[in-house]
């Protein structure tokens, strides 16, 4: 598996999976954990969470799934902006750890701006950092004013910044991409399949995909991939479709397919907000 170098030399895999709307039923949880297993067992190591996913059961889901095979994991989990003060994100890492039975997550992240100073939280993150409770942490949903306002110390010690970005949600690129790229801060493109919706039914998608014997989700994710220091969290609940998703790291798409894509999904050509999910 292809991996980026973070701010803090550790690597991080380019390709996980999401765990939103896990753990939020009992009667579903048998599956939840074998499906994170089978995307073990496919060697994907990278898993992406939150203490909002299930109200912390997504975190217990993974605890279950990842019981006696912690290493050579990556996980990622955010905290609530208001539990973003000092005391606060520690408390919320403490519980997270307890949930995903750990002892340390590997990037770890403010879900959304919030309220709170952010010199507070990124206090806590250190001291979390310090003691080995997270290797690496970085923020989500962050818009460029947002970024602008971090201390500068820790704008260039972001292991990501975790953002909505697919083909058909490209606001990432008007200004937040390039900050990013300059202080070294990879993207984290959450939901890449831009939910499962119309996005895979294009038939742009379809004929780039038909070129490479591949499907529109595959096509949607390979795109992603081929951004510079770009990491994909697609989830699925479908073992074949995570394998199916995982063989987008193989494909390589050519000058023509990405002037086709290019011209079916633009870019930004004015100012726009990030969007969020
Ligand atoms: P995705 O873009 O990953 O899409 C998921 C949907 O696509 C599901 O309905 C899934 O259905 C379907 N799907 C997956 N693979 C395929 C395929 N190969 N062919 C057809 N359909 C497919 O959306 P998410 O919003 O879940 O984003 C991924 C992850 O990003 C989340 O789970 C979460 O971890 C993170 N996230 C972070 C946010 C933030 O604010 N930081 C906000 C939103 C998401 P099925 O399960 O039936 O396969």
């Amino acid at each position: 598996m292809r991996q980026l170098k973070l701010p803090s030399g550790n690597a991080m895999p380019v390709f996980g999976i999401g765990t939103w709307r896990m753990g939020e039923q009992h009667e579903r949880r048998q599956a939840e954990v074998d499906v994170i297993r089978e995307a073990l067992d496919l060697g994907i190591t990278l898993i992406d969470s939150a203490e909002m996913y299930g109200e912390g059961g997504a975190e217990e889901v993974i605890g279950e799934a990842i019981r006696g095979r912690r290493e050579g994991l990556f996980l990622v989990s955010k905290f609530y902006p208001h539990h973003a003060s000092r005391a606060g994100v520690i408390e919320a890492c403490e519980r997270s750890l307890r949930r995903m039975e750990c002892d340390y997550i590997d990037l770890y992240l403010l879900h959304w701006r919030g309220a709170i100073p952010l010199s507070q939280t990124f206090e806590a993150l250190h001291e979390l950092q310090r003691d080995g409770r997270i290797r690496d942490f970085g923020v989500s949903n962050f818009d460029i004013d947002d970024l602008r306002t971090i201390a500068p110390a820790d704008q260039a010690r972001l292991g990501c910044n975790q953002i909505f970005y697919n083909l058909a949600h490209r606001e990432v690129e008007w200004e937040v991409a390039d900050w990013c790229r300059q202080h070294g801060t990879p993207l984290m493109a959450y939901s890449p399949l831009d939910q499962g919706g119309a996005l895979l039914h294009s038939s742009v998608l379809a004929a780039v995909g038909a070129r490479h014997s591949a499907s529109a989700a595959q096509i949607a994710l390979a795109w992603l991939l081929h951004q510079p220091d770009t990491v994909v969290i697609p989830k699925s609940a479908n073992p074949k479709r995570i394998a199916e998703n995982l063989a987008a790291l193989d494909i390589r798409l050519s000058a023509d397919d990405l002037t086709e894509l290019d011209s079916a999904f633009a870019a930004p050509a004015r100012a726009v907000r990030l969007q969020m999910r």
